[in-house]
């Protein structure tokens, strides 16, 4: 292979290798990650034809191969075969593939891996390892900062495999809410459950069934209201634990008023808990989804 760049050169190997073993996914994901820092390595543009399912996507790689170098006899082969048309004549020999290990042109010595990192002969498959299992081999890279994860450290995301430190990165980047968010939000809260919590008790207590159906509605509006407002007050922003913090201020805001009721009538009193309760279930699942 010519490729001049060492670093792309092992990562060809590595796809190689991975490819050979059938590990398409894997390989799949290696080669892009190649091409994403060598666009113009026709042999990667040819491995990730080979490993593609998509005969669309197989021919564009093998046409991109091609363009780049366009004597590269596999992949014409590769793109004959694929569109079902007779192999051009210049390309029926067939040629040493370059990445074999065993052909006669001089590759450089590949270092002998430590003895005692890479005990098992399985392992050869796999020359990553883990970056937070030191005695795992792995295939699989972080497609975000390209650090080796191993299969129970990966985290599968939409566009690929993760590290868990970048889903942590990206969470902290969805949370972003301020310190001062924790008590701006919960103080609006308390105020608004307070007076919401006072009314409900008080026009419950002692209620019709229908009132107390009411509550159901009546809850699921006061959730989202104290959320829509505790939100906006801190600039929509988003905070890891603020959803909990503003239910269990909620439910202060209506327990408090219910206290002196259960002291003053004891047990006695608890057809006035219905209500509220029924408030509470309603606008604590309002206001929590509201939060998140
Ligand atoms: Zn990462
Ligand atoms: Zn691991």
């Amino acid at each position: 292979m010519d490729v001049q760049d060492p670093r792309l050169r092992t990562l060809l190997r590595q796809a190689d290798k991975v490819a050979r073993a059938g590990k398409r996914a894997a390989a799949e994901q290696l080669y892009r990650q190649l091409l994403e820092e060598g666009p113009d390595v026709a042999e990667a543009w040819y491995g990730l034809g080979q490993v593609l399912y998509d005969p669309a996507e197989q021919k564009d790689a093998y046409q991109k191969a091609l363009s780049l170098k366009p004597d590269y006899a596999a992949a014409a082969r590769a793109l004959a075969e694929l569109q079902g048309e007779p192999i051009p004549e210049w390309a029926v020999a067939p040629e040493p593939e370059p990445e074999e290990e065993e052909t006669p042109e001089v590759v450089e010595p590949e270092p002998l891996p430590e003895p005692t990192a890479v005990p098992d002969d399985t392992a050869q498959e796999y020359d990553l390892v883990c970056y937070r299992h030191p005695n795992r081999t792995t295939s699989l890279r972080c497609y975000n900062c390209g650090k080796p994860i191993c299969s129970s450290c990966a985290v599968k995301t939409p566009v690929g495999y993760s590290c868990p430190d970048c889903i942590r990165e990206k969470e902290d980047l969805f949370f972003n809410a301020k310190p001062l968010d924790y008590v701006i939000a919960p103080a609006i809260g308390l105020v608004l459950s307070l007076i919401t919590g006072y009314l409900v008790v008080r026009f419950t207590l002692g209620g019709s069934f229908f009132l107390l159906f009411l509550m159901l509605f009546v809850g699921g509006l006061v959730g989202r209201f104290i959320g829509q407002f505790s939100k906006q007050a801190i600039g929509r922003r988003r905070g890891r634990y603020l959803p909990q913090a503003m239910a269990a201020v909620l439910i202060l805001g209506t327990v408090v008023w219910l206290l002196p009721i259960l002291l003053l009538a004891g047990f006695g009193s608890i057809g006035a808990f219905f209500g509220p309760g029924i408030y509470l279930f309603a606008a604590v699942g309002a206001l929590y989804s509201y939060m998140k």
